[in-house]
């Protein structure tokens, strides 16, 4: 018998993945967790019946939200990744040479334990307790609000706006955020689908930035998530992603990643240029 797994993106579409397996499912306090084999994928994570990541495709997802924030900032030496539970941020955030300390604080230790044990490609940093990783398992939102003036770049790899990422797309959230931040820090957050998400994105990106002086939101190609095509909004006290010097050392090339990649990912089709001009 064939089995299949449903994404429901939106109300009207799914994306169907044949299963090889179902290798872990269980209930945490703060979710529905799931790791399943599939054909097109590979192994994926899954959280209240919403994709994650997968061994296919994670490399666009994790190489994108951390070298491109990374570099925008010209010494990223202390930096905060908020949720994150598969390890794939970190292990990308690690590898940067200005990088000596990076706090994870993920609300779901059981999402770093079936991690480590299913996807230990994507959480390898996670286990190997990688010198520069200090990892607590504890609410993100929380941290921001007990914590002032102590990082160069905040990275939220949260979940979507439901179940414990409800309050990480919120003003209040984004408060915290500018106050844990140095006088020159920024931060980067997983703003969705430019395609069924614009009302999210907008309004996250009005809340940023009437904080920050600079807001910028960048594209990358993700196959496993709604439309193929998915943003990250950064909120930056001082340096400016357009202005970034694409020639500088520290930025070497992933597999989706490099120099021009960190240029051309802020060219806005006009369809979310218009989305995030309006009033
Ligand atoms: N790449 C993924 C995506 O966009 O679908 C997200 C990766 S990661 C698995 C998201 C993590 O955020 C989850 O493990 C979840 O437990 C964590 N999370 C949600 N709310 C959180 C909070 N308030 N504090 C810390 N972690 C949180």
């Amino acid at each position: 018998m064939e089995l299949w797994m449903t994404e429901f993106q939106t109300q009207n579409l799914g994306l169907a993945c044949r299963i090889k397996e179902t290798l872990f499912s269980g209930q945490s306090d703060f979710q529905e967790i799931s790791v399943v084999d599939t054909v097109e994928f590979g192994r994926m994570l899954v959280l209240d019946g919403v994709f994650q990541t997968s061994v296919f495709d994670e490399y666009i997802y994790h190489e994108m939200i951390a070298h491109v924030p990374l570099n925008v900032h010209p010494r990223p030496v202390n930096v905060l990744v908020i949720g994150g539970g598969d390890g794939g941020c970190v292990r990308e955030v690690v590898k940067n040479p200005a990088v000596q300390q990076v706090d994870m604080v993920e609300i779901d230790g059981v999402v770093v334990e079936v991690s480590k044990k299913y996807l230990p490609e994507i959480s390898s940093a996670m286990i190997d307790k990688h010198p520069k990783l200090n990892l607590r398992i504890g609410d993100g939102i929380k941290h921001v609000q007990e914590t002032e003036g102590q990082y160069d770049v905040i990275i939220v790899d949260c979940s979507d706006p439901i179940g414990p990422g409800e309050g990480l797309f919120t003003a209040a959230f984004y408060r915290d955020v500018y106050t844990a931040l140095k006088p020159d820090g920024l931060f980067v957050q997983q703003t969705e689908s430019p395609f069924y998400h614009q009302p999210l994105i907008r309004k996250s990106y009005q809340d940023v930035n009437q904080l920050f002086p600079i807001t910028r939101l960048y594209l990358a190609n993700i196959p496993l998530y709604p439309g193929g095509l998915h943003c990250f909004t950064i909120g930056s006290k001082k340096y400016d992603p357009l202005k970034t010097d694409v020639t500088k050392p520290s930025i070497q090339s992933g597999k989706y990643y490099n120099p021009g990649i960190q240029r051309s990912c802020f060219i806005l089709p006009e369809f979310i240029r218009e989305l995030l001009q309006k009033d």
